[in-house]
């Protein structure tokens, strides 16, 4: 297993889901047997938060999959925190790579938005990770750093802060990182808030992985020594059964 850190594993269904599938899929986690000792998440897209709040056990919490920069007004098709908390949202999850390379936000952007949602009482799962060309340009390290050095910049806290680390490269293509490469990425992450935030910070953040994680691979990923959890995509919206994988590590 991995840190003293309390597991956390997030569950993000993207821009994806009916009425009927959402109410499939939450009789489903509400039959889910989960170990009392994993914090569990789902991310529903917006028009289906207050559906899924009304009818998800009070065991998982709901995130929303973006939140508006600052207070509510005259932002047409924004979210605000506000309202996000009005309606049961406990988590927000900034940064994502769909956010940052085809919606086209930027570092300081999404710094700002982790700001004001913790600054509201918001938990932030704030992503960050490399494209598969930084990768294979050897700038991984380089720009996760960044991408975390604009959270540190913004936010005064880590303490409802859970860091996601998802390579792109391994986003929705099936292509997980092996346990090595992303122990590697999450050890270096651990390593950066030590020298840069505080030994503390360090230690007490969860840093959990995503791309490809599924019932078959989590077990191994969950082993390695900084892997604090997951962040799910795919797999969180075929059934159950990989959160019974996921939270008996
Ligand atoms: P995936 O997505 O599990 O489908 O790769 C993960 C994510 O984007 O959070």
């Amino acid at each position: 297993m991995a840190s003293s850190n309390k597991f956390f594993v997030g569950g993000n269904w993207k821009c994806n889901g009916t009425k009927e599938s959402i109410t499939k899929l939450v009789s489903d986690l509400n039959d889910a047997k989960l170990e009392a000792d994993v914090d569990v998440v789902v991310a529903p897209p917006f028009v289906y938060i207050d559906q899924v709040k009304n009818s998800l056990t009070d065991r998982i919490e709901i995130a929303a999959q973006n939140s508006w920069v600052g207070k509510g007004g005259a932002f047409t098709g924004e979210i605000s925190v506000e309202q996000l908390k009005d309606i049961g949202c406990k988590w927000v999850v900034l940064g994502h790579s769909e956010r940052r390379h085809v919606i086209g936000e930027d570092d300081q952007f999404i710094g700002k938005k982790a700001a004001y949602a913790l600054s509201e009482g918001l938990g932030v799962i704030a992503c960050i990770g490399e494209q598969l060309q930084e990768r294979e340009a050897g700038k991984t390290f380089d720009v996760c750093f960044q991408q975390l050095k604009a959270y540190a910049d913004a936010i005064p806290s880590w303490d409802n802060v859970v860091i996601a680390y998802e390579p792109v490269w391994a986003i929705g293509t099936g292509k997980v990182a092996t346990p090595e490469q992303a122990q590697e990425v999450h050890a270096a992450l651990r390593d950066w808030l030590k020298n840069s935030v505080s030994a503390d910070v360090a230690t007490k953040t969860r840093i959990i992985y995503g791309g490809s994680v599924n019932g078959s691979n989590c077990a191994e990923l969950a082993k390695q020594e900084d892997i604090d959890g997951f962040l799910v995509g795919g797999a969180s919206l075929k059934n159950t059964s990989y959160f019974n994988e996921l939270v008996q590590v």
